[in-house]
């Protein structure tokens, strides 16, 4: 990235500001943005996903929980029977799978912190 400003000639330095990256110059106003990064791949808070009480102990339920914990279903079933109970922890990028895979499968369940996406 040595490339010079097309108006002035000054250097054109990589920047991060937010969710944009790009390069500005080094003088002058001028700057290209190069990529938009989702918020959500830029969020590095730690989610807990609590699978809440009150679920049926059904084989759909029981498969959605395999899935995410990646433990088999005798033990899925068990996060069921002692709910509430942790399922998963991960950044945002992660939970927003099982959360569509929960909601899709109207599992009870919490996020926290509070989950905006
Ligand atoms: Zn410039």
């Amino acid at each position: 990235m040595n490339d010079k400003c097309p108006v002035c000639n000054h250097d054109l330095i990589p920047f991060t500001e937010g969710s944009t990256t790009g390069v500005r110059c080094s003088y002058c106003d001028y700057s290209i943005v190069t990529t938009y990064i989702e918020p959500i791949y830029e969020d590095d808070n730690i989610y807990t996903v609590v699978l809440e009480a009150g679920n049926s102990v059904d084989m759909s339920t029981i498969k959605v929980i395999s899935k995410i914990t990646g433990k088999n279903y005798i033990f899925s079933k068990q996060y069921l029977e002692n709910a509430p109970a942790i399922i998963a922890k991960g950044i945002a990028a992660e939970i927003i799978e099982m959360k569509s895979q929960l909601d899709s499968s109207n599992v009870k369940y919490s996020i926290s912190p509070e989950f905006p996406y």
